[in-house]
């Protein structure tokens, strides 16, 4: 059978050795959405493909690509490393996340459509030093919905108001208005401008995205509603984001710990 080589834009998600001298490397196309390469030989000394499938490597790549089976790698050319995600330990934690998510949002070889460059923009705010968490809860809202979720964020999901303080209701998929705040006692009490934040992100495009400022407090709650969502509705666990959270700990506790100085 005749193999197919394809010319493709690839994001390297992860890597891990396999047998004596191969990779695999999990990378995320655009036409095929994540796929396990085999890349042969990557481990001799000299392999010059070795240099292209670092972390957080992206670029032009050539390869036969399967769905239900291994791809193989074959060539690359200009590509390159985000720098500051491979450097910084809180941006690598965050892109390493943001990989896991995209792995459990679609299926190997599922097409991306437009969520390509919205996980490469990402990538690239990121690396350009960009708040990695508001950038992973732009994903993060926006990927609920293939994982089946899709909160109404901007008005009341009983009579559509939009004037009156929203509170977000899990059991009613979306926002209570004031006059119905009684339809769900365990609703999430958020306040008017972290309302309007989760309007705004769950609908930017990251692609024409330049800055977004957000105070440490809103991080906070959007943080805590978007895992609670996660939690909950999605049943989505992920290591990556468990080991955020921890490094949050630490943080928190070095500044108490600062503090007492
Ligand atoms: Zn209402």
């Amino acid at each position: 059978m005749a193999k197919q080589v394809s010319r493709f834009t690839g994001l390297v998600m992860s890597r891990r050795d396999f047998r004596e001298r191969d990779l695999l490397v999990k990378m995320l196309t655009a036409s095929q959405g994540p796929l396990m390469f085999l890349v042969r030989g990557a481990k001799r000394p000299k392999a010059k493909l070795a240099a292209t499938v670092l972390p957080f490597s992206h670029g032009s790549y050539l390869g036969v690509l399967h769905q239900r089976r291994l791809s193989l790698l074959t060539a690359a050319n200009q590509v390159q490393q985000y720098q500051h995600i491979t450097a910084d330990l809180t941006a690598n934690a965050y892109a390493t996340y943001l990989f896991d998510l995209v792995d459990a949002a679609f299926y190997d070889g599922q097409p991306l459509g437009r969520w390509f460059n919205q996980v490469s923009s990402a990538l690239s705010l990121m690396d350009q030093g960009m708040d990695p968490q508001i950038i992973v809860n732009v994903l993060e809202l926006q990927l609920l919905s293939q994982f089946g979720v899709q909160p109404t964020w901007d008005r009341c999901v009983v009579c559509g108001r939009r004037d009156l303080p929203l509170n977000y209701s899990e059991e009613n998929g979306g926002m209570l208005c004031a006059n119905h705040f009684d339809r769900d006692p365990y609703r999430i009490r958020l306040d008017q401008r972290t309302t309007g934040y989760l309007q705004l992100l769950s609908t930017v495009d990251l692609t024409k995205v330049k800055a977004i400022n957000v105070s440490d407090y809103i991080k906070q709650r959007l943080q805590k509603l978007i895992d609670t969502i996660y939690n909950n509705q999605v049943g989505l666990h992920l290591r990556s984001r468990t080991f955020i959270r921890q490094m949050d700990n630490w943080d928190s506790q070095l500044k108490l710990s600062g503090r007492k100085d």
